[in-house]
């Protein structure tokens, strides 16, 4: 049940300011692109400028040239909790432009929809959490703790943005997080680990007519590759099925020989290379998966010494599991109920996102819910529900108020 507090607080979330302020983040691209001197700076200007307008501190940090984080902080009464919503301000390309039936950046709104490049993943997520601030701050109810509201560069990357946060100290204090990624607003409590690794396999360059007179490094690779198959296999039979997440797997995805200099059809390249794209479940570990790859490595070379490997991990992002007694789960699940008289739905996140650098570095229990098709991110054509987008500001304004609790009230 909502009590007359939280309808009240409720009451004061302008619908049509979210659906206007999410087209005006969408009218400002945000595609990293530093050929053309295009990255997030823009959209985070305009971030920063709505969290100065409702009355948050704000921080602006550069991360590179051009690549800010955003922090915008609501305070509470000290000693509290402090609830986190996170949200990235970077958007993937639109691709071909003329492929879209409205242009990338219009944010057209047609029927309940509007279409866009980043309106899903995640400009309207984000804009949900400021304009949740926004009724709370507009309320006068003190909340029981803070609101932090992190906007980060380059999710779409490799993380800097949220890797700087963390590195910075802001997640610190950080109790719990919402990353506001589009999930349908479902619960999703769970997400996959990632880790790119590439591996070398090194002989010795020689004729082809002569092979002999060098070691040829494609052999070894492709024992290699087998073996990386019999690995996802036993990481399957010992990790099994995820819920959410389904199995693990170890993917190669970029083969390449010659490594260096140009193919030639009687030239036997000195190397051989993989790049793997392995995804990880609970249970599994970016570790210990390196140790396995490094002792395949091993196993190869021990046949002919004169092959060597070398590993280079590129990327590892550890899995995240939050438990659902979590008080963040449990406030939103609660609030979900409230509010739509459904059932909540819990799911898992088969990507990572930048909750997982926050669970992983800073060990703060993340819930990923947020407005938005699941499956329409980096899509042509990709659009956001207006409903949806509505439903997740207001659950966010009861996540805060549940969770960080309510002190004063003066309506
Ligand atoms: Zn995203």
């Amino acid at each position: 049940m909502l009590t007359d507090l939280e309808n009240k607080v409720l009451s004061l979330i302008d619908e049509n300011q979210v659906i206007r302020w999410t087209q005006e983040l969408v009218r400002i691209p945000s595609v990293y692109r530093p050929e053309r001197g295009e990255a997030e700076e823009p959209a985070a200007r305009w971030v920063e400028s709505r969290l100065e307008e409702i009355g948050m501190d704000t921080a602006f940090e550069v991360v590179e040239p051009g690549r800010p984080n955003v922090i915008g902080l609501w305070r509470g009464a000290e000693g509290g909790k402090r609830l986190m919503f996170e949200g990235h301000t970077d958007v993937v390309t639109e691709g071909d432009a003329s492929q879209w039936t409205y242009p990338p950046f219009e944010a057209r709104i047609v029927g309940n929809k509007m279409y866009g490049r980043g309106a899903n993943d995640m400009k309207g997520g984000l804009v949900a959490a400021i304009c949740a601030v926004k009724a709370i701050v507009a309320s006068s109810v003190k909340l029981g703790g803070d609101i932090l509201i992190g906007a980060v560069c380059d999710e779409e990357g490799h993380m800097i943005g949220i890797k700087h946060f963390v590195e910075r100290g802001w997640a610190d204090d950080v109790d719990a997080a919402i990353i506001c990624e589009p999930e349908e607003n479902h619960l999703c409590i769970s997400q996959k680990g990632v880790m790119w690794a590439r591996v070398t396999a090194t002989g010795k360059m020689a004729h082809g007519a002569m092979p002999l007179t060098g070691v040829n490094a494609a052999y070894p690779l492709a024992e290699f590759l087998a073996a990386m198959r019999e690995l996802e296999a036993a990481q399957i039979a010992e990790h099994g099925q995820h819920e959410f997440l389904g199995q693990p797997s170890v993917t190669p995805t970029i083969l390449s020989s010659p490594v260096q200099g140009e193919a030639q059809n009687n030239v036997m390249p000195a190397q051989a290379e993989v790049v793997l794209d392995i995804r990880l479940i609970p249970g599994q570990s970016p570790e210990e998966i390196e140790s396995k790859i490094q002792a395949a490595c091993d196993a190869i070379r021990a046949q002919d010494e004169r092959v060597t490997f070398e590993v280079e991990v590129l990327e590892a992002r550890a899995p995240t599991a939050t438990d659902r007694n979590e008080p963040v789960v449990r406030v939103l699940d609660r609030a979900y109920r409230d509010l739509t008289g459904k059932e909540p739905i819990y799911g898992g996140v088969p990507g990572s996102t930048d909750g997982t650098i926050l669970n992983s570095r800073a060990g703060v229990p993340i819930v990923t819910c947020g407005p938005g098709d699941i499956y329409i991110p980096h899509h042509i054509d990709e659009w956001l529900g207006l409903d949806e987008l509505i439903e997740a500001t207001k659950l966010y304004v009861l996540a805060a108020m549940r969770f960080l609790g309510v002190v004063e009230q003066d309506l």
